[in-house]
């Protein structure tokens, strides 16, 4: 329709937020790749394996048995039994049946709990580099997402310093991600028992766990939770997660959440009102994912981890370019200050990261994304869930196309 004659108001919610920028990024790529240009593509969020063929033949069964039907508005009996397992399993927590609930991904969940507790006003504590979503999601339920800077120096991470002087009486959830995207950052204990110590001063202040990469951990061990090394603030702490990444289950959205039963039936409530419930196969296939043998994790993560030595590697390599090694996640969080400043052959200066993703997505077709979407600059984030031969051939492109600098 012609937008001119378009009646069309958006809600003021709208003006505030803006598209995914990792979803805008994989719109271009496939842009580029229309018009008959190879890309190589290190944007993408997603594992590039398939889900596992258990995993599949549950939901197929599930299909034939005639579970197509609504379900309770916090998932099935058996998925939540599943939920519950799984974080026994990897965190030490017995949760009980009040305490979990799912959605349709951990996006969603995450989305339906700030919606649940956020009022005008409230403050969301966001350590930069951050998930893109996270303070657009706090804007569109009217809360005031509060960057909180880090630096290499602490990896990336929340220090107890820099969270005490962002505590106001404001504040309502401080987010952590653990493994993180974009940094690929893990939380020791140590850190997250300092943490702890902070929070204790401030009863008010609870904490989104954003989980989701946590088996996609190269400690030797999926990455600790807040809520495992401190038990007293257990009803304080969200834990998010979902089988998105560990399982490479993107497509089938399904994310979920243990908390305190207040929350969680807040969060329900919501869930009963927006979707009822995520789809009935969908759950049936995680609940296989999560109950399930586990070999799939043990066999993936050695994978990326190959991955990550040859991008930390190759990319370390490159004068200019300085990469944080990731402990979890399937990201590279490249500093490239080093670019800023220089001019292509074209006599353009490269001004910032923006520019930087520009020139490698023109000059080298690799696709990465500026790190002012995660809220810092000037950094780059390269996803590495792709294969070794794409993921080899980018690093020579880049080279390239950072030796032509001047
Ligand atoms: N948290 C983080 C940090 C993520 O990177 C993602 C996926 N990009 C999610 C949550 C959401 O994953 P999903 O909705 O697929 O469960």
């Amino acid at each position: 329709m012609d937008t001119a004659s378009s009646s069309f108001r958006a809600a003021e919610r709208i003006g505030r937020i803006k598209p995914s920028p990792s979803t805008a990024a994989a719109a271009r790529v496939r842009e580029l790749k229309a018009e008959g240009r190879r890309i190589l593509d290190l944007t993408v969020g997603e594992p590039d394996f398939d889900t596992p063929d258990h995993i599949k033949r549950a939901a197929i069964a599930a299909i034939e048995a005639g579970e197509t039907k609504y379900t309770p508005v916090n998932g099935t009996p058996l998925l939540r039994e599943a939920i519950r397992g799984s974080l026994l399993r990897t965190h030490g927590i017995e949760y009980s049946d009040a305490e979990i609930t799912v959605g349709g991904g951990g996006k969603q969940v995450i989305f339906l709990a700030l919606m649940a507790t956020v009022d005008a006003g409230d403050e969301v504590l966001v350590p930069a580099p951050y998930w893109v979503s996270y303070p657009d999601m706090v804007r569109a339920n009217e809360g005031t997402p509060v960057i909180v800077p880090t630096s290499v120096e602490t990896g990336y991470k929340l220090t107890p310093a820099t969270l005490e002087a962002a505590i106001t009486e404001r504040t309502s959830w401080v987010i952590l991600n653990s493994p993180g995207n974009p940094s690929g950052a893990v939380y020791t204990a140590e850190e997250l028992g300092a943490l702890a110590e902070v929070l204790r001063r401030h009863p008010r202040v609870s904490v989104l766990s954003d989980e989701i990469y946590s088996e996609i951990s190269y400690t030797g061990s999926a990455a600790l939770s807040l809520a495992a090394v401190a038990p007293d603030l257990r009803h304080r702490v969200l834990v998010v997660s979902g089988v998105s990444k560990s399982y490479a289950m993107t497509g089938w959205r399904l994310g979920y959440a243990a908390g305190d039963p207040a929350l969680v039936r807040a969060i329900n409530t919501l869930q009963s009102q927006t979707s009822s419930c995520p789809s009935s196969i969908s759950q049936a296939a995680a609940a296989a994912a999560l109950s399930g043998p586990q070999d799939f994790i043990a066999e993936t993560v050695p994978v990326y981890a190959e991955r990550r030595d040859a991008a930390v590697a190759g990319i370390s390599a490159i004068e200019g370019l300085d990469p944080l090694v990731p402990d979890g996640a399937f990201y590279l969080y490249v500093d490239c200050a080093g670019l800023i400043g220089r001019r292509t052959e074209e006599g353009d200066t490269l001004a910032d990261d923006q520019d930087v993703t520009l020139y490698l997505l023109d000059r080298a077709g690799v696709a990465v994304i500026q790190g002012s979407a995660y809220g810092q600059s000037p950094f780059f984030r390269i996803s590495f869930a792709t294969d070794l031969e794409t993921i080899r051939a980018a690093i020579d492109a880049i080279a390239d196309a950072v030796g032509a600098l001047r």
